[in-house]
Formats: structure tokens, C-alpha cells, sequence
């Protein structure tokens, strides 16, 4: 599989770098967003790394489709019940800080802090 040793996600899916998960696959790690926007905001990360969404190709397929089919399991298991917000940054102009491919994904009574 591949991996950056300079990856911050990377380091996380190795358990070198601690986070809070909340879920772990044979595909997938989720863990808490160190700096929440919303009282729930956890952070989908294949454990494969890929840049971002931009270099995803036809290959990516059924990883994508198990993100996003995680989101409505998870906030679920989490506690929100009155809808969330998935949101894939993507390169500089998208506002991506991290460049290993994560979805955010953030739910939780309003007012939130960002978003
Ligand atoms: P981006 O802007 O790349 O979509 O978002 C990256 C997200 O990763 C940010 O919301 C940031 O708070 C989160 N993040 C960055 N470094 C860490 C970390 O070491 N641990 C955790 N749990 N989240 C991180
Ligand atoms: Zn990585």
C-alpha cells in the first residue's frame, strides 16, 4: 500500500501520531478533526494515500464509494440525527491544508463554529 513517511494522515493510519478514531477498516481510519467546525467533525482517511480528490482516477471508484457510504453509518453512530455536511477540500484554491484524500464530515445542533 502506498504511504508518505512526511504524511501527517499517513502517520496516523501507522499509529505514529495519536487522534481519536472513532472507526478502522480494512480500507478506511476515521478520527475526531483536531479543530472541530461543528459539534461533531470527524475526518474519513483511506488508509492508502492518495494526494487528494483531484488525482483520484477510475481506480478510486470503490474507495470513494466507501467514504461516502461511511458518513450516514457513522453520524449515526455518533449522535446526529438532523443532518450533516461532507465537504472534500481539494488543492490550493480548495482550501486543502492536508495532502493526503479525507472527507470531512460534520454534523450537530447549530450554531457551529465554521461552516
Ligand atoms: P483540509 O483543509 O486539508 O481539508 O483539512 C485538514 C483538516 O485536518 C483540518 O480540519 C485540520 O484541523 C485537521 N488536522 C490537521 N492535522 C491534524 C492532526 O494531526 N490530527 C487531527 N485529528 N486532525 C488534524
Ligand atoms: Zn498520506
Amino acid at each position: 500500500m502506498s504511504t508518505d513517511p512526511n504524511c501527517i494522515f499517513c502517520k496516523i493510519v501507522a499509529g505514529q501520531i495519536p487522534a481519536q478514531k472513532v472507526h478502522e477498516d480494512d480500507a478506511l481510519v476515521v478520527f475526531h478533526d483536531i479543530n472541530p467546525w461543528a459539534p461533531v467533525h470527524v475526518l474519513i482517511v483511506p488508509k492508502v494515500h492518495v494526494a487528494s480528490l483531484a488525482v483520484a482516477g477510475p481506480g478510486h471508484e470503490p474507495l470513494l464509494g466507501r467514504m461516502l457510504a461511511l458518513a450516514p453509518r457513522l453520524m449515526q453512530q455518533l449522535g446526529v440525527t438532523q443532518g450533516f455536511r461532507v465537504v472534500v477540500n481539494t488543492g490550493r484554491d480548495g482550501g486543502q491544508e492536508v495532502d493526503h484524500l479525507h472527507m470531512h464530515v460534520m454534523g450537530g445542533p447549530r450554531p457551529w463554529a465554521r461552516g
